[in-house]
């Protein structure tokens, strides 16, 4: 039966007010109420009087010894005592305003009350009575004005009560056998009315795993659909030509990155389609890797695209690959929201009608005004920038094309399950050779000098320097500001013998590539600039790093930040530049510090911010779970994707009636998924 289907209105006592009071704690049917789950509990162990505390919440366990009696004060107004011998000792119990208890009091029998003890008059005000029998923990929910927890407890109840048998429970048995987990049943009552903390805890485990398994066949199941229903397109590319483009390169290419090629052109020419995650530390060597595969389906006939997060990267990109493809005859165009209308009629012009073979590009790429011949392959820069909906408009740019989305922010292990379990993931699990690790200090402003000193001795000695100035308010103007005055102050100490620029993001797309350009041609020595170049940009001359106010930004910021430098051959520094006010910004320095590797980084950086924050605002995929915790259930998590991953595999189990129960609640609960990316 599925419970999702049954109205909240089928319960007795609920109309439109309570309707609209549990969906806005996001209950809709009784299936979201059984699976609404407390987040703690109180845990009323019967307590001896010698060790409760005077106001103390305890839980006595006794025999009545009277019989209760109800009077009545002020206006409607109750009052009931009885007295229950504890331990040899007659203690006197009060309710107030709940006569109806009465009846639950009879002499000579056990009674267990919870209440409020007072020490001076050895007596308990008493606030519930506990079926003897029953639980003695107390579950606590998160509610809000319009409903109260009491309510909201006896509904579980109703719930429960009337629908209990009709529980399917998802999780296969072979899996629950193998892990000693609960069936749904002994789920929903082992966390709503645990008998102790032990029963809600073994409960609550099983309820992690069934979360975090149905949420991987979910993303299995879509991943198996897109492979079924869009067969990809097969994409017959040059083998020789790109192993001569290959062999051409000016360097050559890490083992990690021939490795993802392989995985990346097999995809390509098989059936399969390609929906990759391509995950590599700042300076791993990403772009050539998503060149090698746009340049392949060029040779196989189709388009190829790649959208960045900023117009300067994808200028950048535009630069680098033209350079490359030109002496090949491979047309490429760039493509971004600055062009004069002219200029983009006449490049979607040619997008349009196929002249242009590989197309670079920012979000311009999936305006309406822009259509493409065959696009076959596209690459996502940054993808973690871009949200869902951005990356599906530029799929639907073509028919059904291979999707490689590429991250410099190295995502946790964790949440590469949790978000990406859908896609393949390639991993650059290694640098260029003769790469140098990029040195860290941390000095507080009042050393500032020693910064100054430092810079000129490698100005002198030929380097570039990135000064980076931090986001002080959410005003763009005031950042400017900042970045102004250190701008002055470059120029007053540097500027006679050295070109001192500047970039922020309020000046013109034109004078922000100029400035790039002329970074990157060496014609500007020091460049002071807001995080507009934090993410990307490819200068391997620069070496020095310098970034001021560094607590004001997260771990991953920084790293990014930091991986602008160390692409050269020279040795490369990265001097922060911080005042941190309390401890986890202390950390976060000397973390830094202490470390270059990113994924490391990000697990820091995921622990002590949380997943939100890691993936921005934008990453609108990102799920939210109930009971488990991505971060510290990760042992779960990672069991569940396992079991999940070879259940899907398993043609004859997914055929056989021990998994009706999880395909009839996959497929409507991730309908909607299948527009998910
Ligand atoms: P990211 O992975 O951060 O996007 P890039 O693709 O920008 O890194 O590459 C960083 C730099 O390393 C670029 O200058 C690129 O040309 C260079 N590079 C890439 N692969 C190699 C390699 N195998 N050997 C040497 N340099 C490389
Ligand atoms: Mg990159």
């Amino acid at each position: 039966m599925d419970l999702r289907k049954i109205s909240l209105a089928e319960l007795p006592g609920v109309g439109p007010k309570k309707l609209e009071a549990l969906q806005s704690l996001g209950i809709n049917n009784v299936y979201d109420l059984l699976f609404y789950f407390p987040f703690r509990y109180e845990d009323m162990q019967a307590k001896s009087l010698d060790d409760a505390a005077d106001q103390e919440k305890i839980l006595l366990k006794g025999v009545v010894a009277s019989e209760p009696v109800v009077s009545r004060f002020g206006y409607k107004k109750t009052r009931l005592n009885v007295r229950i011998l504890v331990d040899n000792e007659s203690v006197m119990v009060t309710f107030f305003n709940q006569p109806w208890l009465k009846d639950k009091f009879e002499t000579g029998t056990d009674v267990a009350v919870y209440g409020k003890w007072n020490e001076n008059r050895r007596s308990l005000m008493g606030m519930k009575v506990i079926d003897i029998h029953g639980n003695s923990v107390d579950s606590v929910y998160s509610v809000n004005k319009n409903i109260h927890q009491k309510t909201l407890i006896n509904l579980i109840k109703v719930a429960y009560e009337k629908y209990h048998d009709q529980i399917d429970t998802v999780v296969p048995a072979y899996i629950r056998t193998k892990y000693k987990l609960l069936d749904d049943v002994q789920i929903v009552s082992g966390i709503h009315f645990p008998k102790n903390q032990e029963q809600g805890d073994e409960a609550r485990r099983s309820a992690k795993f069934r979360e975090f398994f149905l949420f991987q066949c979910g993303l299995q199941s879509i991943k198996r659909n897109d492979e079924k229903q869009n067969v990809g397109i097969v994409e017959k590319y040059d083998h020789d030509f790109i192993g001569k483009f290959i062999g051409d390169l000016p360097f050559q290419l890490t083992d990690a990155q021939n490795r993802v090629v392989r995985e990346i052109l097999a995809d390509m020419e098989s059936t399969h389609h390609m929906n990759r995650l391509l995950q590599g530390d700042v300076g791993s060597g990403k772009t050539i890797v998503s060149v090698i595969a746009m340049l392949a389906a060029v040779t196989a006939g189709y388009q190829a695209a790649i959208m960045a997060p900023t117009e300067i990267l994808a200028q950048q990109h535009f630069d680098k690959i033209g350079k490359l493809l030109a002496p090949l005859h491979i047309r490429t165009a760039l493509l971004t929201g600055s062009l004069t209308k002219k200029e983009h009629d006449f490049i979607a012009g040619d997008i349009e009608n196929g002249k242009t073979n590989i197309i670079v590009g920012t979000h311009a790429l999936i305006q309406d005004s822009v259509d493409f011949k065959d696009l076959g392959f596209i690459v996502i820069d940054e993808q973690h920038r871009f949200g869902v909906n951005q990356r599906k408009a530029l799929r639907e740019k073509g028919q059904n094309p291979d999707v490689l989305a590429m991250t410099a922010t190295p995502i946790p292990r964790t949440l590469a399950i949790t978000t990406y379990g859908d896609m393949d993931v390639s991993r650059i699990d290694q640098l260029p050779a003769g790469r140098k690790k990029v040195e860290t200090y941390w000095i507080r402003s009042q050393k500032i000098e020693q910064m100054y000193h430092f810079v000129t001795k490698e100005l002198n000695d030929g380097a570039q320097v990135y000064v980076v100035t931090p986001l002080i308010s959410e005003s763009e103007t005031m950042d400017l500001k900042n970045a102004e005055l250190i701008y002055d102050k470059f120029t007053e100490l540097f500027g006679k013998k050295y070109h001192i620029g500047i970039l922020h993001g309020q000046m013109p797309n034109d004078q922000k590539e100029a400035v790039m350009k002329d970074f990157s041609d060496k014609k500007i020595d020091v460049l002071v600039s807001t995080t507009v170049i934090e993410v990307g940009v490819d200068v391997p001359n620069a070496s020095v790093m310098v970034i001021y106010d560094a607590n004001r930004f997260g771990l991953s910021q920084l790293h990014q930040l930091r991986g602008r430098v160390g692409r050269g051959e020279k040795q490369s520094y990265c001097i922060l530049i911080a005042d941190p006010k309390n401890e986890s910004a202390t950390e976060r320095m000397k973390i830094l510090t202490s470390t270059n590797d990113g994924f490391v980084l990000a697990e820091e950086d995921l622990k002590m911010r949380g997943a939100g924050d890691l993936l921005g605002n934008r990453q609108s995929g990102l799920p939210e779970f109930k009971v488990g915790n991505p971060v510290n259930d990760i042992n779960i998590l990672e069991v569940a994707q396992e079991e999940a991953s070879q259940l899907f595999e398993n043609e004859a189990l997914m055929n056989s009636p021990e998994t009706k129960a999880l395909k009839s609640f996959i497929n409507d609960e991730y309908e909607q998924l299948n527009n998910f990316d």
